[in-house]
């Protein structure tokens, strides 16, 4: 009878299946997975396609990709030495019941939400079940999305531009901001207005150095290729040198040790200079480092002139950039050897560029916009970072 009763309960099963909605909660692995910049793709290539194999039509790939993109666990040992490996985890781990905290409307208001202690009670008061033994997943919204990667990687922008006025720190060999007020009432056409006529250096405040700039062959600001304009940021960080020398230069190990760091190439992107100098920016003769002024007593620091020429001759850049005055350090303010390197082959400067310190030292890019100045050496110019909002600033900081 026992034997019965087991046989049509499984034939029952079979027979009458209970209606069970199946769902994938899967993105598809290909080379347009979203992931940060930090962690390689998924990518995938043909080993063989076709009648190569003693003429049996055959197809086969190999895919490489970081553990950590697309659909995928993070085992405890990701962040903990002795944690569990992936396939240390119980597998009994892996059937359990899904527990969803849904905070969708609040997400909605603000990418920065979380999920509280008082949406995981809530969720137990809601259900009258205990979130002991399963597994927990955020509902964000967030998936809607998946085929958009600006929208998810939520990107934070950064303005690296200091505003021009007659404040802005320059040396006297250099002309000054000068704004005047041409209207500002009532006039043409009895409507109210306001503009104004301005002069300055083109060297002054955030500006680009041109190639044209020190080579009487090399490009004006107006003839310089747009995609180098817009490129990815390598921030070389020498803050703590700068701080205890103010004559501290990037070397080649610098510029090599962030290729290590980040295992990307300096290759097209535009490097910028980090030294913690931008803070100096409202006391105009400790960022100068000259009391009286005088470029020849500069003191602030820069690129070393073997680290540029070592960029011209072993990587593709496309500018430097400097959150300090200029590209050369202040005690190479009598030759301009960083000037002299970097310019004739057709690399811009960027000088004064502000919030350096507010970028990760890679996954940011650039949007540099110079003033299309004809025939100009340099031109004002706004700059504006964007990165995905995440922690992997300290990530990629460690040294
Ligand atoms: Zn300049
Ligand atoms: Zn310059």
């Amino acid at each position: 009878m026992f034997l019965v009763l087991i046989c049509s309960l499984v034939y029952s099963l079979h027979a009458f299946p209970l209606p069970v909605k199946l769902v994938d909660m899967t993105h598809t692995f290909d080379e347009t997975v979203i992931h940060y910049p930090f962690v390689n793709g998924f990518q995938m290539e043909t080993e063989m396609n076709g009648t190569e194999l003693n003429g049996v039509w055959i197809l086969t790939e190999k895919y490489s990709s970081s553990i950590h993109v697309g659909t995928h666990m993070d085992a405890p040992l990701h962040f903990i030495p002795d944690g569990l490996a992936v396939d240390q985890i119980p597998i009994n781990h892996f059937f359990a019941p899904a527990a969803v905290i849904d905070i969708t409307e609040k997400a909605e208001l603000d990418p920065d939400a979380e999920v509280t202690v008082e949406d995981l009670l809530n969720w137990e008061c809601l259900t009258e079940q205990s979130l002991n033994g399963t597994i927990v997943l955020l509902k964000s919204g967030w998936g809607k999305r998946w085929n958009d990667e600006i929208a998810f990687l939520a990107r934070r922008m950064v303005d690296m531009t200091y505003t021009f006025d007659e404040k802005i720190n320059h040396f006297p060999i250099v002309n000054g901001f000068k704004k005047d007020v041409v209207l500002n009432g009532t006039g043409m056409g009895n409507m109210w207005w306001l503009a104004e006529d301005y002069s300055a250096s083109v060297h002054l405040g955030t500006h680009m150095d041109a190639p044209a700039h020190t080579s009487p062959t090399g490009l004006t600001v107006d003839q310089l290729p747009l995609h180098h304009l817009i490129a990815p940021a390598a921030v070389i960080d020498i803050t703590a040198k700068a701080e205890l020398d103010p004559d501290a230069e990037i070397t080649v190990e610098d510029l090599l040790n962030w290729e290590s760091i980040t295992g990307h190439t300096l290759n097209e992107t535009i490097v910028l200079m980090k030294s913690g100098w931008g803070k100096k920016w409202n006391n105009q003769t400790a960022y100068l480092g000259s009391p009286d002024l005088d470029i020849s007593n500069a003191k602030f620091p820069g690129l070393a002139p073997e680290a540029a020429t070592w960029l011209i001759e072993n990587r593709n850049i496309y500018g430097y950039g400097t959150d300090a005055v200029h590209l050369d350090k202040g005690s190479r303010s009598d030759t301009f050897p960083v000037h002299q390197t970097l310019l004739p082959n057709n690399v811009f400067g960027l000088e004064n560029v502000a919030n350096v310190d507010q970028i990760p030292i890679y996954g940011a890019t650039l949007y540099v916009m110079p003033m299309k100045i004809g025939g100009g050496s340099g031109a004002p110019t706004r700059i504006i970072a964007t990165y995905p909002e995440v922690i992997y600033d300290t990530l990629l900081s460690r040294k």
